[in-house]
């Protein structure tokens, strides 16, 4: 390595700052440290003038390691970083450091301490840079083609975009038939409009002779570079981001997609009637079906559960193409994609476990979804709503809001779209049989989207009632084959017994089948109701800790259908986004594994919140770890997790700490005992910066010492700041839910509860060390956290070091 010429340039915040500190001791002090090589002072150094001094001092070679001490340390980083590379040097050898909102301005009111301070923390940051090394770039090649799982709302919509963007897209669908739920519901909320319109190609280039955005009339499968792959599912994803190979499991359809001209005689001929599951079950169909309507494609398909095969055949010998094949097998595809988008929607929870209400035992006790077939014309009753028990029009009906949901019992959350779905199949029954008696057993009714407030008035206006109430038992009278639903009015303070033709269930909205083993395949996460997990629903919506995959729609939650739309495009502009270059360019600030040292003792791929490790054959029985530079966020969790210490950070090494540490608490100049604070460069030094940033005072013997993440952090980092001199251990990291490395923060402390059992050990108070989880809007709290540890750490007196 080359001999470290330290440059260091510090900012008064146009002459701000030197009020408080004293920029003549600074200067001094900095100029004394060895391996400085040049000191500059100015008003700003991330741009003109400053940033200029910056570029020549690196231009003529005087310096090659940067130490800025800013005012806004993150935009500053950026642009010094920047106009360094320009100028010939690597830009990860740039330190900043924040002298105002870290020392000036929180211990305004000590200026000598708050020079010390400032001493110390520059001091830090120049030993950190003497020890940097230049990080490269990497670059990952990546193919233009995208996966999309689910074919219904969300699927179609975000494979369309994709498409129209020029990428070459598959759209796998489990299905024999794309739409998925929304292909049943034969109605939206809150425009009444038609499901299968809605759920269609809005591209200019697809829709041909219509403007409406009709499923039936406009070219889903005519757009260029859309590969569809209906009666599919993927059964194993391997490769990485930018190149992942998938294997696709065709199941047969045994009707050639290119043959079939859709004249239903196959199906007039089949002798084999099966419960249709597209109508709900509620009516029957040939074992050689379609769906109707038609949804892509429309190419008839064989249920090889109920079809007689060769035993039969009368199928084959009718068909006018010679479509049917009944020896087709199963095929498996291998698809070479850059990423991958899964949007396999939601299903309705089986409210059958749920006693009281008797699903599945009374026929009139239904569900959303075997009502909207009810409605629908093409439906199995035509459109009317009657009693599945003997087919008579329903003329009173019942709906039970949160069956299954907001039920600590099934599933505690609210599925969000329920009330709506039930308002609408009022208002539909309402419209077409006024005469109805209709009647709402709520909780509430959460009606918060754009116009859905309209939506339930509309409903009231035209006599639908409301009962506040959940219904504890609904019984079957035989008598008069009416159902009686029992409910306490809550606003009344009365009980009610409504009689019912039809019960209609608003379930819950539960994950779809497969996503657990989906989410296996991917190697992505759910969440704790079981939806697939974004990486961070305010940060980075639709994104998953796996780079390159992105979920949307009702995988990730239920939503309606423009809400699924729209994340449907927010995924695709990500996947878009991701590939566009053909190229993934990376800084490998990454953590690297001494193969050499490792013990193979497997903790780290386990631990890594990425997936970025892997085990690696060494011979003899022997594996060793082996970090992907593609798939490493560079958190630093591994390395706090590795028992031998054979994995480092490119971007923070073990001697960077250890030389942060010496001079942090190289540097005293306050009567108080030193404390050091590790923070996380995420919330935890957000909150260091927000305190300075409203002027909170804490005491200046607090220093902090930024990581990227504290899972980092290992117990032999604690006992070294105890023996370097500092009181008391401060850990300041994210909450433990909010962790922007997921388990950094749990894991930074299980590390705190083993320091504290070894200083305990030791003959140390473990109170000197403390963890603090913040966020960025709780300066208040770090100030009164440090304030805190200083005076416990006073109370309980010099350290006394075996
Ligand atoms: S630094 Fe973080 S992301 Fe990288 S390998 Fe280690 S634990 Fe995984
Ligand atoms: S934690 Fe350390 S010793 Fe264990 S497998 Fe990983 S690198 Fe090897």
């Amino acid at each position: 390595m080359e001999e470290a010429k330290v440059g260091v340039f510090l900012s008064d915040c146009g002459g701000q700052i030197p009020k408080i500190l004293d920029f003549e001791a600074l200067t001094n002090f900095v100029k004394s440290v060895p391996g400085v090589a040049l000191v500059a002072r100015g008003s700003e150094f991330w741009r003109g003038q400053g940033l200029q001094t910056i570029v020549d001092a690196v231009k003529t070679k005087k310096i090659n390691r940067v130490v800025v001490a800013e005012t806004v340390p993150k935009i500053s980083e950026v642009a010094i970083s920047k106009a360094v590379e320009r100028a010939g040097l690597n830009s990860h050898l740039v330190e900043v450091v924040d002298i105002k909102d870290h020392c000036a301005w929180p211990h305004r009111d000590m200026p000598k301490e708050a020079t010390e301070k400032a001493k110390a923390m520059i001091l830090a940051a120049i030993e950190k840079a003497k020890l940097m090394e230049p990080i490269d770039k990497a670059e990952f090649p990546s193919v233009k083609s995208v996966l999309v799982i689910g074919g219904g709302v969300a699927g179609m919509q975000a494979a369309e975009d994709l498409a129209e963007m020029g990428f070459q897209v598959y759209l796998v669908e489990k299905e024999p038939f794309l739409g998925g739920l929304a292909a049943k519901a034969v109605r939206f909320f809150p425009t009444d409009d038609c499901a299968i319109c809605i759920q269609s190609p809005a591209s200019l280039t697809a829709v041909t002779q219509t403007s409406r955005k009709c499923v039936y009339r406009s070219g889903l499968s005519e757009i260029p570079n859309l590969n569809i792959l209906t009666n599919a599912k993927v059964v194993k994803v391997e490769g990485g981001p930018g190149n992942f190979k998938v294997t696709v499991e065709r199941r047969p359809r045994y009707v050639d997609e290119k043959k079939c001209v859709a004249c239903d005689l196959c199906t007039s001929v089949c002798p084999v009637e099966s419960p249709d599951e597209y109508n709900a079950r509620l009516s029957k169909r040939k074992a050689i079906y379609i769906n109707k309507p038609l949804v892509y494609p429309p190419v008839y398909v064989i249920d090889a559960k109920a079809c007689k095969f060769h035993a039969c055949a009368k199928c084959v010998e009718v068909c006018p193409t010679k479509a049917i094949n009944l020896d087709k097998k199963p095929e498996h595809l291998t698809l070479n994609v850059g990423s991958i988008i899964v949007a396999t929607g939601f299903r309705e929870y089986d409210p059958s476990v749920i006693k009281e209400y008797h699903y599945g035992e009374y026929p009139d006790v239904v569900t959303h979804l075997e009502l909207a077939r009810m409605l629908d014309a093409f439906g199995p009753t035509g459109g009317v709503p009657v009693r599945p028990s003997d087919g008579k029009p329903a003329k009173r009906v019942v709906f039970v809001q949160c069956v299954g949901s907001r039920d600590r019992r099934w599933n505690p959350y609210c599925s969000s779209i329920c009330c709506m779905i039930s308002l609408k199949h009022a208002t539909m029954i309402k419209e077409a049989f006024p005469d109805t008696d209709l009647t709402i057993c709520y909780i509430d009714i959460r009606a918060t989207g754009r116009e859905h407030e309209y939506y339930y008035e509309k409903a009231r206006e035209m006599g639908v009632k409301f009962v506040k109430g959940r219904p504890s038992e609904i019984i079957h009278d035989p008598a008069t084959n009416t159902l009686i639903v029992e409910v306490e009015d809550e606003l009344l303070r009365r009980l009610l017994e409504l009689e019912a033709d039809l019960v209609v269930l608003a379930t819950a909205m539960v994950p779809s089948e497969d996503a657990k083993e989906l989410a296996q395949i991917l190697g992505i996460e759910l969440d704790q109701d079981g939806f697939f997990k974004e990486y961070n629903a305010k940060l980075r919506p639709t994104e998953t800790k796996r780079r390159g995959i992105f979920i949307c729609g009702g995988s990730v939650f239920p939503k309606d259908v423009p809400t699924a739309s729209l994340h449907a495009h927010s995924a695709a502009v990500k996947a878009a986004k991701f590939l566009m270059n053909g190229k993934i360019v990376k800084d490998l600030r990454v953590a690297v594994v001494n193969q050499d040292y490792c013990g193979n003792c497997q903790f780290c791929p386990v631990t890594c919140p990425y997936g970025a490790i892997t085990l690696e054959p060494k011979g003899e029985g022997h594996f060793a770890a082996k970090v992907s530079e593609l798939l490493c966020e560079g958190c630093g969790v591994c390395v706090g997790t590795c028992p031998v210490g054979a994995i480092e950070l490119r971007h923070l090494k073990p001697s960077q700490i250890s030389a942060q540490i010496r001079a942090l608490l190289a540097v005293n100049g306050t009567s108080k005992p030193l404390v050091l604070a590790f923070s996380c460069s995420e919330c935890g030094h957000a909150a260091v910066d927000s305190s300075g940033m409203a002027m909170m005072s804490y005491p200046a013997n607090v220093r902090v010492l930024r990581v990227p993440c504290t899972g980092i952090i290992q117990v032999h980092h604690i006992l070294e700041a105890f023996k370097a001199g500092a009181q008391g251990v401060m850990v300041v990291g994210c909450k433990p839910d909010g962790c922007h490395y997921e388990v950094g923060s749990q894991k930074a402390k299980q590390k705190v509860e083993m320091a504290k059992m070894l200083l305990q050990a030791y003959g140390i108070e473990p109170e000197r060390l403390e963890m603090f989880n913040l966020v960025f809007v709780e300066g208040d709290k770090f100030a009164e956290a440090a304030k805190a540890m200083t005076e416990r750490v006073e109370k309980l007196g010099p350290l006394q070091f075996a």
